[in-house]
């Protein structure tokens, strides 16, 4: 797994609080805030999760003011076994609610806080624990494989986790004559079906609404646009497909074409030799790409690709989340217990990677 970056940061000696220049921070649309505001903003930031023994972990797809704030940033995954390994009382997670839940399952005894427990995910969302369970008994005593990107209760009805990392690893896990239950990625089981030739793998159809909008036509585009970079594709992304056909069929050569987790993605930039590198991806990814490789040019296949649910964790709730220990997330036991064991069945297999 990659190491999520630890940006420095002084919270240890940050400088008294002037009450009145934080009110008029708290009534400024963060979008306005002056430069001081920021500096102000960071320094409270930083004496909360000191006061508070937190620490605050961003995912690769935060706004980049968040992610230079926290104190890990990195994929879900992990995030959630940094979680698990801090002595700090609480977590702040800036991700989406399934991410903090994951970091729930693994960190029972820590209190995890979410800035906004609103910011969902279409991809997790598009498979329920009752749709899961009607699909089991459609095929009993099949193998449910399940990405990272799902609730705990879902999770919890999943006999192991995988991650875009080490999915063909895990479905190859499992005997060659046992059907596998693969949710809820079509186009990232798609990729593993590919990979593995399995046959008695179904697939449900879900996707995430941002990485299917990075479609075969901005893929193509873009690398016509640019036939001497390098191509990062993220599996969940709508030209996973294309972008492996024109490898294929030689458009784009095989060796500069990589599809990659987030983690991944962030290793591959550190060892890259190209001036520039196409990466189809929700474009926070950029952020962590451009700092790890200032020398490089990393352009977005399609720079629409924001996730709105990502960007509902503003500044402004993280502070808030700070002041006032909002918003908890919380995992009944036997559904986390449940959900651990999934997990744990797919870190025992390796090589687990780091999810989105
Ligand atoms: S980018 Fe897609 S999969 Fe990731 S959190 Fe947003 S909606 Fe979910």
């Amino acid at each position: 797994m990659a190491p999520p970056s630890s940006p420095s940061i002084s919270d240890a000696n940050s400088p008294a609080v002037d009450a009145s220049a934080l009110d008029e921070l708290r009534n400024t649309p963060w979008r306005e805030w002056s430069n001081e505001q920021w500096e102000l903003w960071r320094n409270q930031v930083h004496r909360l999760a000191t006061e508070r023994n937190a620490v605050i972990l961003a995912h690769n797809y935060q706004l980049p003011e968040i992610q230079d704030a926290a104190h890990h940033v990195g994929d879900s995954l992990g995030l959630s076994r940094i979680a698990a390994d801090t002595d700090a009382d609480e977590v702040i997670f800036c991700g989406v609610h399934f991410m903090a839940e994951t970091a729930k399952i693994l960190s029972p005894d820590k209190r995890v806080l979410i800035p906004d427990a609103a910011a969902g995910c279409s991809l997790a969302d598009t498979i329920t624990a009752e749709d899961l369970r009607a699909w089991k008994d459609e095929h009993p005593g099949a193998v449910v494989v399940s990405y990272v990107n799902t609730t705990a209760e879902v999770k919890a009805l999943t006999d192991i986790c995988c991650t875009s990392s080490n999915a063909v690893d895990v479905v190859e896990s499992i005997p060659a004559d046992q059907e596998v239950l693969f949710c809820p990625d079509q186009f990232l089981g798609a990729h593993v079906q590919r990979s593995t030739g399995r046959e008695n793998m179904h697939i449900w159809m879900g996707e995430c609404h941002v990485h299917a909008d990075i479609s075969p036509t901005d893929l193509t585009d873009t690398v016509r646009s640019h036939p001497e970079a390098d191509l990062y594709v993220h599996p969940e992304c709508g030209c996973t497909t294309s972008a492996l056909w024109m490898a294929d069929s030689g458009e784009f050569p095989r060796d500069r074409t990589h599809i990659l987790s987030t983690g991944a993605m962030l290793d591959q930039a550190k060892k890259n030799s190209r001036n520039t590198v196409l990466v189809a991806t929700e474009v926070g990814m950029l952020h962590q790409l451009r700092k790890a490789r200032p020398d490089t040019e990393f352009l977005a296949v399609n720079p629409e690709a924001a996730c709105p649910f990502m960007q509902m964790i503003t500044p402004d709730k993280l502070l808030r989340s700070l002041e006032e220990g909002r918003d908890e997330v919380d995992v009944p036991t036997d559904v986390a217990d449940a959900a651990r064991r999934s997990v744990e069945a797919m870190i025992a297999i390796g090589t687990p990677g780091g999810g989105e």
